[in-house]
This record gives structure tokens, C-alpha cells and sequence, in this order.
């Protein structure tokens, strides 16, 4: 057995990292377990040769004041930079909202690894099982490492929390399964091509087209972040929904087609090419409070209950800003809970 933490967090993507943070500051002995190679989750950055691309998330934009004043700081610390006030065929020319969009200097990833400084975190730890015994939450990886804590955060997108919560046999109140349980993700395939010359992308080398079937295309050297060019290449929901099953050199192809019409072919050509997929990447309705925090019986039988607490994009409007301010504010409401 693992020492005995007063919080295990499962997940260290923007969410996780967040509320991992507030329950430190507080006091709290805090474990945060991911199953990837990386802190950071759709956080993603993705090294090709020499270059270097955002794999998830591309950009984020701030408009609750307290995310705001987080954002301030990382703009002094030089952890992210405004890259852009809107996209080419997307808000620029659609809704002209002005606001800024803002980047990572050395990748998405660099700011997650930013905020994982300090902190506990154990990754390549995939958690399999969650049981809730008299003396706190137990938790076992694929490995059969077993981790103990107090309360228990779970910040995967709904669906993988739920899938956990249900292999477990953890009984929730059924309220609050069929609430979480509605909520829906939409694929999305990206490519990521290393490419020899230059697309014809508007500045600052990117293009929005949200109903598309190339919804975003972005030349991550233009955006700074690459000495080469590496283009990252999103693929709309339905789009990436129908092609998903295909082996990544069909999808290839597929996007080659849908691209000459965009950008020639005359000036750049492809000298190598990645798909990655994303089965979760944004949720479809996310619910609007910013986390439930739930107690749940402990499997002896007695009416001691024990905080649950689900956070992530599934809430507070999704996106980068919705992970932070659900981290944020279900962390500050079990620490409430806990003291
Ligand atoms: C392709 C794509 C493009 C996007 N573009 C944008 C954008 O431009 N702007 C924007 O604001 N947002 C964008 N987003 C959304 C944004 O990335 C997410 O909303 C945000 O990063 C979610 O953070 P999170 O902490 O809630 O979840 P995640 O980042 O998904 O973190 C969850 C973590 O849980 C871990 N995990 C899951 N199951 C287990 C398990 N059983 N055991 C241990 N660990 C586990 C995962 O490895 C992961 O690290 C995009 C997402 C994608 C995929």
C-alpha cells in the first residue's frame, strides 16, 4: 500500500493539475494519477523531427476575471503569448468578437508541465478499479499498485469517469448518474503534417471553417512553436465521426483531396504524415454548473459517507477556460467539505 493521501486526483490534465493546486495550497496530502506518458491530457504537444505540433487544444480565450488574472501571470512568467484576436473564415469574419487567443510559447504541454511543478504526480498509472472500503477510497492501476485517499476526484471526460464508476460498482445517487451520464463527446481525427515549403494559410497561419470538414488548419511554425513546418489539421465532428474506422493512410488520403481545393499543392508537398485520434475531444453539452460534489457510502454498509467530486470540460461552458474554472471551484468546494 502507497502512502495515505488526504485527496487522490485521477487525471493531471488542465482540470486535475488545477485542483490539485488549490488542494495543496490548503493543506491537503494531494495524488494525481494519469494513465498517459505526459501530465497534460488534450494539453498536447507532439514532437515530429525537428519540429513540433499541438496535437489537442490549439488556442484558449479568457473571460471569467479570475481565470483572466491566471492568465495575466502566465503572460509575465512568458509561459503563453496572445497569438491572434480571431481566424480567417472563423470569428474573424463571422463575429469579429476581438477577443484574444492565446498559445503556449514551447507548446500546449509546456503549460501544463508549468503547472504540474510541485506536485505529486504519478503518470503512466492507468486506474482499472475504485472502491470505497471503511477506511477511505481505495484505487488500483493496471499494474495492481493501490493507492488510498480521503476524497477522491475524477477529472476524464464523463463518459471514461462513468465507465470507471460503473466497473467498480459504485453506487451513485441515481439523480446524479443520469445527469452526468447525458453528457456527450464528439470525435475529432487530426493529422499533423511535416511539410516541405509553405501552405498559403492567411495570417497568422491559421484558418477556422467550424461547419468544414478541415475545420482547422494551423502552420505551428508560423505559430512559433516549431522550427519546421508542421501543420496540425482538424477534421469536423461528423466528419471525423464518418471516417473514424479507416486506417489512418484512407483518412490520409481523404484529407489530400479535401485540402488541394484549399491550399494548391504547388508549393508545399508532404514528407511525412500522422493521425491521431481523438475519441473525446469536446463535450457536446456540457452542463452548466462547474462540478458535483457528491458523498458516497462506504461499501461496509455504515452511513459514513465519503466526497466524490467530478471535474474537467464536462462543465462550466467546456473548453481550456471551463477545465480551469471546474478544477478550480470543486476543489475550493472539497476542501469546504473536508475541513
Ligand atoms: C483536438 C482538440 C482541439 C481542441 N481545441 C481547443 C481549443 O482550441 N480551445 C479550447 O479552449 N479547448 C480546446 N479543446 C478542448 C480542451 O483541450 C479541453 O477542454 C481541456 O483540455 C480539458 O481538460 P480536462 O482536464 O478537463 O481533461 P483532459 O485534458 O482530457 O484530462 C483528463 C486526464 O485524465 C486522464 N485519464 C483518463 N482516464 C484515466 C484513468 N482511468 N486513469 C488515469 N488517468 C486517466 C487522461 O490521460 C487525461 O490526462 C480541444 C480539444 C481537442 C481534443
Amino acid at each position: 500500500m502507497s502512502k495515505i493521501n488526504d485527496v487522490l486526483v485521477i487525471g493531471a490534465g488542465l482540470a486535475g493539475l488545477t485542483a490539485a493546486r488549490v488542494l495543496a495550497d490548503a493543506g491537503k496530502r494531494v495524488q494525481l494519477l494519469d494513465k498517459s506518458r505526459s501530465v497534460g491530457g488534450r494539453l498536447a504537444t507532439r514532437r515530429i523531427g525537428e519540429g513540433r505540433a499541438d496535437t489537442g487544444t490549439q488556442f484558449f480565450t479568457a473571460h471569467d476575471p479570475e481565470f483572466q488574472a491566471f492568465v495575466e501571470r502566465w503572460l509575465e512568467e512568458g509561459i503563453i503569448f496572445e497569438w491572434s484576436r480571431g481566424w480567417s473564415n472563423g470569428s474573424l469574419e463571422e463575429t469579429r468578437d476581438g477577443f484574444p487567443r492565446y498559445a503556449a510559447k514551447d507548446g500546449m504541454n509546456a503549460l501544463a508541465k508549468h503547472l504540474a511543478a510541485g506536485l505529486d504526480v504519478r503518470i503512466n498509472t492507468e486506474i482499472v478499479t475504485i472502491q470505497h472500503l471503511a477506511c477511505g477510497w481505495i484505487v488500483t492501476d493496471k499494474e495492481n499498485t493501490i493507492f488510498e485517499g480521503g476524497a477522491l476526484v475524477l477529472t476524464p471526460p464523463m463518459p471514461q469517469s462513468l465507465k470507471l464508476i460503473e466497473a467498480s460498482k459504485i453506487s451513485l445517487d441515481p439523480a446524479v448518474f443520469e445527469q452526468l451520464s447525458s453528457i456527450g463527446y464528439e470525435m475529432c481525427l487530426t493529422a499533423l503534417l511535416h511539410v516541405d515549403g509553405e501552405m498559403a494559410l492567411p495570417a497568422p497561419g491559421a484558418m477556422q471553417r467550424p461547419h468544414a470538414n478541415l475545420s482547422w488548419i494551423a502552420d505551428n511554425r508560423r505559430k512559433g512553436i516549431s522550427k519546421t513546418h508542421i501543420i496540425t489539421i482538424q477534421m469536423g465532428g461528423n466528419y471525423s465521426r464518418a471516417l473514424w474506422a479507416l486506417p489512418d493512410d484512407q483518412i490520409l488520403g481523404k484529407l489530400r483531396v479535401d485540402l488541394e481545393p484549399l491550399m494548391g499543392g504547388d508549393s508545399w508537398s508532404i514528407l511525412e504524415a500522422q493521425i491521431k485520434r481523438w475519441r473525446y475531444s469536446r463535450p457536446l453539452n456540457p452542463m452548466s454548473v462547474t462540478h458535483v460534489l457528491t458523498g458516497v457510502a462506504n461499501d461496509s454498509g455504515s452511513d459514513e459517507t465519503r466526497p466524490l467530486l467530478f471535474a474537467g470540460d464536462s462543465f462550466a461552458d467546456a473548453k481550456v477556460e471551463g477545465a480551469f474554472l471546474s478544477g478550480l471551484h470543486g476543489a475550493r468546494a472539497l476542501v469546504g467539505k473536508m475541513s
